[in-house]
C-alpha cells in the first residue's frame, strides 16, 4: 500500500528550463548592461564558469549555486563579486522565480492524494535556499509533508542515500512509496535501484490517472 509519493520539483511540478532561460534573459541584458559584454559572450564565459565550479564540487548541491556561477565569471572578467555578485543572483532568481507556474495537473493530484491521507514528499537536487523560496513562490507549502534536498543528503539523485534520506525522514519502507519525476536518470533509475517504484513524468502523460492507477 502507497502511503507516501515523492515528487522530484524542477521539471516536475513546474516549467524549470523555462524559468532558467527567463533568469538567463535578465541576466544577459544586466551584463551587457554594466559590463558592455554580448548576450553570446557573457553565455559563453558563464557556461565556462558553471563547468569550473561542477569540475570542483562534483555531485553536491552547492554545484547548482548561481552565485558560485556568478562569483567565478566575475573573477574571470576581472570585476569585484563584493560590487556585482549579490545583485546579479537576485536578478537572475527574481526573473526566474516570477516566470514559474505550476503545472496543471499537480493540485488536483496533491488534493487528491492528501484526501486520501497519502503522505508528499519533494526530493530534489538543489540548495534549500532556494527551493524553499521556490515552493513559496508556488503556494504548494501546505500540501507537502516533507522536503528533503540534496543539501541535507550529501549526495544527489540517483545516489541511494537520496532515497534512503527519504525512508529515514518518513519513515515509509520501499514497498509503501512510489517516486514521479522527468528524469529518468536520476528520479526513475534511482528510485528503482532503492526498490522504490517510480512513474516517469512527461508532459504528454495524464499523470494523475497513472498515479491512481499504480497507488
Ligand atoms: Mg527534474
Amino acid at each position: 500500500m502507497i502511503k507516501g509519493v515523492i515528487f522530484d520539483l524542477d521539471d516536475t511540478l513546474y516549467n524549470a528550463t523555462e524559468c532558467y532561460q527567463y533568469g538567463m534573459n535578465s541576466l544577459s541584458e544586466y551584463v551587457y548592461e554594466e559590463f558592455n559584454i554580448q548576450k553570446e559572450d557573457f553565455i559563453d564565459k558563464f557556461a565556462t564558469a558553471k563547468k569550473d565550479v561542477k569540475t570542483q564540487l562534483g555531485d553536491v548541491a552547492a554545484s547548482h549555486n548561481r552565485l558560485l556561477y556568478i562569483q567565478r565569471f566575475l573573477e574571470m572578467i576581472g570585476m569585484s563579486p563584493f560590487q556585482y555578485a549579490l545583485k546579479m543572483y537576485e536578478i537572475y532568481w527574481n526573473s526566474a522565480l516570477k516566470g514559474m507556474s505550476l503545472y496543471e495537473y499537480v493540485i488536483p493530484l496533491f488534493r487528491m492524494l492528501k484526501e486520501q491521507k497519502r503522505k508528499i514528499i519533494i526530493l530534489s537536487d538543489l540548495t534549500a535556499y532556494i527551493q524553499y523560496r521556490k515552493i513559496e513562490r508556488l503556494a504548494i507549502g501546505d500540501y507537502i509533508d516533507f522536503l528533503i534536498t540534496s543539501e541535507e543528503v550529501g549526495k544527489e539523485k540517483p545516489s541511494g542515500e537520496s532515497f534512503d534520506a527519504v525512508k529515514k525522514k518518513t519513515g515509509l519502507t520501499e514497498n509503501e512509496l512510489l517516486m514521479v519525476g522527468d528524469s529518468y536518470e536520476k528520479d526513475i533509475i534511482g528510485a528503482r535501484k532503492a526498490g522504490i517504484r517510480a512513474i516517469q513524468y512527461k508532459l504528454d502523460v495524464n499523470i494523475i490517472q497513472e498515479v491512481r492507477i499504480s497507488i
